[in-house]
This record gives structure tokens, sequence and C-alpha cells, in this order.
């Protein structure tokens, strides 16, 4: 049962709308860090419409990590969506509201001597981004690896700033796999097929001593559950953050 009062709203204010991959676009907003604080790998609810009653939102993971002076969120632009609509059309300067963070979320460990592994694919990586920055921003010593599936090369979300990571983090892995390589470009050389339990053998030395992390949409989650079943993960080993109001 949920217990003591809800997160009060607060305002922020749209910085840049940015476009991430094809049909991805990331929203920074500014905050008051006095008035929000949030741990990396939480979700917020934005509001779209100023009129809060009329209670437009959609929960997000931050994208960003505590130690960044805004906050975050990039998600997939749906013709049909008529939030993703209003989303798109957001301006510099444009004041929004904010709820969260919401209780939960996906959090790092406090024991650094286990690996940490991240399992995400298309838009299932926002929290992971958010994990990522923190532990490099503030010279965690977890070891941590992500894999990570798109459809192509082009729709690696964040593929810079997961390069830009690495150079800083000696900690940090980061392997891809590609499902539909022909319809990219340029050409894909690197691992190509879905996230399974043979990838992820190949890339964790010690399974039994990992702790997962799974973000995304509902049938990512499903897929993805299934593959650390087999690999007989412990379920308290594992954390989920699903991306529920995707399919
Ligand atoms: C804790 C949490 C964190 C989240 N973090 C993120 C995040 O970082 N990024 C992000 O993008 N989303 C995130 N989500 C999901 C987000 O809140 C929306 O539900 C999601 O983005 C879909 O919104 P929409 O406006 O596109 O779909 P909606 O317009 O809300 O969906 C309307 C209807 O369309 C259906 N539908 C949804 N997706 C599809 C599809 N691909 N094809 C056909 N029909 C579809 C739905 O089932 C629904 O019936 C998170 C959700 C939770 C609970």
């Amino acid at each position: 049962m949920a217990t003591g009062q809800p997160p009060p709203t607060q305002p922020v204010k749209v910085l840049k709308l940015v476009d991430e991959v094809p049909g991805v676009k990331s929203l920074y907003l500014s905050y008051k860090k006095k008035d929000i604080s949030y741990r990396a790998g939480q979700s917020f609810r934005l509001y779209v419409d100023p009129d809060v009653s009329k209670n437009i939102f959609h929960p997000f993971s931050t994208a960003s990590s505590p130690t960044e002076d805004y906050l975050l969120f990039t998600t997939r632009i749906r013709e049909e969506s008529s939030f993703k609509q209003a989303f798109r059309k957001l301006l510099p300067g444009n004041e929004l509201t904010i709820m969260g963070p919401g209780p939960g979320g996906l959090a790092l460990p406090d024991d650094s001597s286990g690996e940490v592994v991240f399992l995400g694919g298309g838009i299932g990586i926002t929290p992971f981004r958010s994990m990522a920055k923190f532990a490099t921003d503030t010279g965690l010593s977890h070891k941590i690896t992500l894999l990570y599936s798109s459809k192509t090369a082009e729709d690696i979300v964040f593929r810079s700033e997961w390069k830009e990571l690495q150079e800083r983090n000696p900690n940090l892995k980061v392997v891809y796999t590609v499902t539909r390589p022909q319809e990219g470009n340029p050409k894909w050389n690197g691992r190509i097929g879905r996230i399974d339990s043979d990838f992820i053998r190949q890339n964790v030395k010690e399974i039994d001593r990992v702790y997962f992390y799974i973000a995304g949409p509902p049938a990512l989650i499903t897929a993805l559950g299934g593959v650390l079943e087999d690999l007989k993960v412990e379920s308290q080993k594992i954390q989920i953050e699903a991306f529920r109001g995707y399919i």
C-alpha cells in the first residue's frame, strides 16, 4: 500500500529539444536543484499541458544524472500519440510541470564489488545513461557492462556519449548488437541478432556474481526476463523498469 503524500509538482523550463536518432527526441529541462532531488535511475511524471488539472502526463525515466544541471527525458515519437505530438512541438522557454521523482526506480547497488550488467533495447536505455553517467562523474568503482540492442546502427541512442563515457570510465564496457543491419547505413561490422544467453555469456564472465538490470517496453522486459531465466539468474539479482504504456 502506498503511504504518505504524493511528491509535489514542480515547474521546469524547456532548454532544448534535440533529435537523437530517427524517431527519438531528447528534451532538456532546466530545474531548481534545491527543489528537486533525485537518484540516478528514477522517473518523473512529465505533464505536457501547463494545466496540470487536465492530467496529461507520461512517466519517464531520467536519462540525466543528478550530476548534470538539466533534466533529460528521451522518448520515441509516435504519430498516433497526442502526448508525443505535443511533446515534439515544445520550444525553448516553454514552461512545463513535472512530478516526482516517483518511488522506487532502478538503483546502482551499494556494494560495488559485484558487476552490474544493463540489458536494454531501443528506447530502453534512458535509466542506463543516467546511472552510467552518475557512476562516471562521481568516480564510483562499479564494473558496468551495457549490452544494448537496436534495429540498425543508426538507431543506437546516445552512441557518441557512450563512447565518451567509456573513454572516461575504464570500468564501463558497452557492447552493441543490431537486429536489422541490412536496413542501416553505414554498414554494420558488429554483432548481429537479439540479446540472448550466448551474447550475455560472451560478455559476462561470472554470471552468478552479477546484478542484472532490464529497462524498456513490456515486450522487451518479457523477452529479456526469459533469457535471464534460461541463465538461472536469481530473481533478487534482477532490477526491472517496465516502460508501461508501450506495447
Ligand atoms: C517508470 C516508467 C519509465 C518510463 N520511461 C520512459 C522513457 O524513458 N522513454 C519513453 O519513451 N517511455 C518511457 N515510459 C513509457 C511512457 O510513459 C509512455 O507510456 C510511452 O512513451 C508511450 O507513450 P505514447 O504517447 O507513445 O503512447 P500512448 O499514446 O500513451 O499509447 C496509446 C495507446 O497506443 C498503444 N501503443 C503504445 N505504443 C505503441 C506502438 N509502438 N505501436 C502501436 N501502439 C502502441 C498503447 O498500448 C496505448 O493503448 C516509461 C514508463 C514508465 C512506467
